[in-house]
């Protein structure tokens, strides 16, 4: 691809809808300010109705924001119809021509753009042998795979080299197995491609393997936005921690000061942790541990006892009881650790680097 790659910045953007049963007014998306580098790949992730597809389609110039300004690169875009926008969208729907071969499902926008004969059919087998297509120029797309229609729908997009590409959950409608490797290949394909990418998902292990940073939205509101391994390990707050992969939540209160090692007290039992940020003594507190980065042990941090213990082929599950509080443990090794069984008493053992606090 020849073109200047864009970066897409969004500042107090918000967009009211009317509500059709109550006719009131509401943000589906409130004060959103987000800045995406060109050639980032960047997921808008968070549950259903939290507005992702609104934020999408603000970029793509579908919908208007009532409040803020977009700019493509340096230059506004609030006012210019999608057509004048430097972006192309890959739909959940593949949105393709039924009657048309792949070769002219691709060519179709280039034509629109009265390019030479030669020149559409040299850009075309390009980005066919980019999407692994080529070859197949010739089959009518209404006897296509999920898969290859999917390929197809990024070629139309990819072909027309938009500063920006936009995907509206692109991979819904294929089956498990055939998601996962369509979205090894829209990795790569963006990557080289070096196109910027601003991708609408609800998965999360989509996002977190397609992105350079991800948007996690929260009813209308930006949640936080981050690498996948600070949104991992750094969730700003219990909802963040909630969405991504499992949390365990154990509340008490700050009860230790002291530099990098402070003291939490949960359940009546002292923990040692680390990075309390802004807290202060007598504040309460809460440490997320994801269960994987807690052990059972003879000897640990918190006493516990076992409540359920179930071998699931590659990992230990475990569920205990720390006082009135429910952990979950999943040990990855349990070939090499001992197994508790229900009932025992034990140890949840971890360190003060395996705990976020908030
Ligand atoms: P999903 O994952 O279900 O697609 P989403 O996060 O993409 O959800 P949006 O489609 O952006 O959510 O919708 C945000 C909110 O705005 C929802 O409450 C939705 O019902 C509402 N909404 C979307 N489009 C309109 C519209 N044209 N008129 C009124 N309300 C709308």
């Amino acid at each position: 691809m020849s073109k200047e790659k864009k970066g897409v910045r969004l500042e107090h953007v918000s967009k009211i809808y009317q509500d059709p049963k109550t006719k009131q007014d509401f943000y589906a998306v409130h004060d959103a300010s987000i800045d995406i580098a060109p050639g980032e790949f960047v997921t808008l992730l968070g549950p259903s109705g939290c507005g992702k597809t609104t934020i999408l389609r603000m970029i793509a110039g579908f919908e208007s924001p009532n409040e803020g300004e977009i700019y493509l690169g340096d230059e506004p875009i609030n006012e210019l119809t999608p057509n004048k926008r430097d972006t192309a969208m890959v739909f959940q729907s593949y949105a393709l021509l039924p009657h048309y071969n792949i070769f002219d499902n691709v060519a179709y926008g280039l034509k629109l753009r009265k390019l030479p004969k030669e020149q559409i059919a040299e850009q075309v087998h390009g980005i066919l042998d980019l999407v692994g297509l080529q070859g197949m120029e010739d089959r009518m797309t209404n006897q296509l795979s999920g898969g290859q229609q999917q390929r197809v729908a990024l070629a139309r997009a990819l072909v027309l080299e938009p500063g920006v590409l936009l995907f509206d959950e692109p991979l819904s409608n294929l089956d498990a197995k055939l998601r996962v490797d369509m979205r090894n290949e829209i990795r790569r394909i963006q990557q080289e491609a070096g196109i910027t990418a601003v991708y609408v998902t609800h998965d999360q292990s989509e996002a977190m393997a397609l992105s350079d940073n991800i948007i996690i939205m929260k009813k209308g509101v930006v949640a936080q936005i981050g690498d996948p391994h600070t949104i991992y390990y750094r969730p700003v707050d219990e909802f963040v921690a909630d969405f991504i992969g499992e949390s365990n939540f154990l509340r008490g209160s700050l009860s230790q000061k002291d530099g990098a090692s402070s003291v939490a007290t949960i359940e009546g039992h002292a923990v040692e942790v680390a990075n309390v940020g802004h807290l202060a003594v007598g504040d309460a507190c809460v440490l997320v541990l994801r269960p994987e980065a807690a052990r059972l042990a003879d000897a640990g941090t918190l006493p516990c006892r076992v409540t359920l213990s179930r071998f699931m082929g590659n990992y230990q599950n475990y569920q205990v009881t720390v006082g009135q509080t429910l952990v979950k443990i999943t040990d990855f090794n349990p070939k090499n650790h001992k197994v508790y069984e229900v009932g025992d008493e034990a140890f949840v053992a971890f360190g003060p680097d395996d705990v976020h606090v908030l």
